[in-house]
């Protein structure tokens, strides 16, 4: 299935209605008075496999983050300082995506209680979730060329300056060059950032995927927030059943795991894992922040 080909440009004014004709991730603002034509479409999150996008897999992005996103322009490291901003990119939007996913998580956790007390909001929970994924979007889309590493020799050329002919592109640390040898080569330095930034996309994503299970439990598509087929129904309970959405077509869960002896669901060892997994993010945090210093010393301190 070509998903270029996917029948939901037609609801496009929708999507940027909805989202105030602003850019969902980086917040630039065509204007509700000027045309929509800096304003894009793009899917996030999983997207069902047939029909068509529904409007909670859509989200208003600006020319920029698309062709981020869309990775048409294709990074090309031929200087030091382009490859340094690159990885400040990613340590950035990560910082960004963290605070993202943990109100998404906030939210989700908060929902059986909300829907108890009649405050179902099904649009907050959309908007969130899109935001979260989006923001994981955005990093993998940043991060993507870095993994597809410039050759080792090109590498070494760049920690070497001889690359971009500069020595001047130094940061004025305070730090003199000819100190010591940086311990590691730029490329192993690179490998190692590459690890830390992908270990800490998937402890979110698996934040993200649990609290997708409390909407599941909730009897809920995670998508798109509206009501599962049969959700009344115990056997829709079944924790070995997965469910397609009526609404966006998105595929539900089979939730084993998370249920307690009485086969109810385990809000409390969801919450509990969605935690273990935030915290652990804020740990790699560190991690990618030492990371990133390795490979500043390894790029200009030669
Ligand atoms: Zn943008
Ligand atoms: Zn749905």
């Amino acid at each position: 299935m070509e998903s270029d080909s996917r029948p939901w440009q037609a609801d496009r004014e929708a999507i940027f209605e909805r989202d105030n004709h602003a850019c969902r991730y980086c917040d630039s603002d065509s204007g509700p008075d000027t045309d929509s034509s800096s304003c894009r479409v793009a899917a996030v999150g999983d997207v069902a496999l047939e029909g068509t996008v529904h409007e909670s897999a859509l989200v208003t992005v600006c020319d920029d983050c698309f062709r981020t996103l869309h990775r048409s322009q294709d990074a090309v490291f031929d200087e030091r300082t382009r490859l340094f901003e690159t990885i400040r990119d990613v340590t950035r939007r990560q910082s960004d995506v963290i605070s993202t996913v943990a109100s998404f998580a906030s939210l989700a956790t908060q929902l059986p209680a909300a829907i108890e007390d009649g405050e179902n909001d099904r649009a907050t929970y959309v908007i969130a979730r899109q935001d979260a994924c989006l923001a994981l979007a955005m990093v993998d889309a940043t991060l993507d060329p870095l993994e597809r590493a410039p050759a080792e020799s090109d590498l070494e050329a760049l920690a070497a300056g001889t690359a971009d002919g500069t020595s001047d592109a130094v940061p004025n640390d305070g730090d003199e060059a000819g100190d010591d040898p940086p311990a590691e080569t730029l490329s192993t330095a690179l490998e190692s950032f590459c690890t830390a930034a992908r270990s800490l996309q998937r402890d979110l994503r698996k934040v993200v995927e649990l609290s997708d299970g409390i909407a599941v439990g909730l009897g809920c598509c995670y998508g798109c927030f509206t009501g599962l087929e049969g959700a009344d129904d115990p056997a829709v309970l079944d924790p070995d059943s997965s469910r397609q959405c009526p609404t966006c077509g998105l595929e539900s869960p089979a939730l084993e795991g998370w249920r307690d002896g009485d086969g109810d669901l385990a809000f409390d060892a969801l919450y509990g894992a969605i935690n273990d997994s935030l915290q652990a993010s804020s740990k790699t945090t560190t991690a990618l922040t030492a990371r990133t210093q390795v490979v500043a010393e390894c790029l200009f301190e030669t």
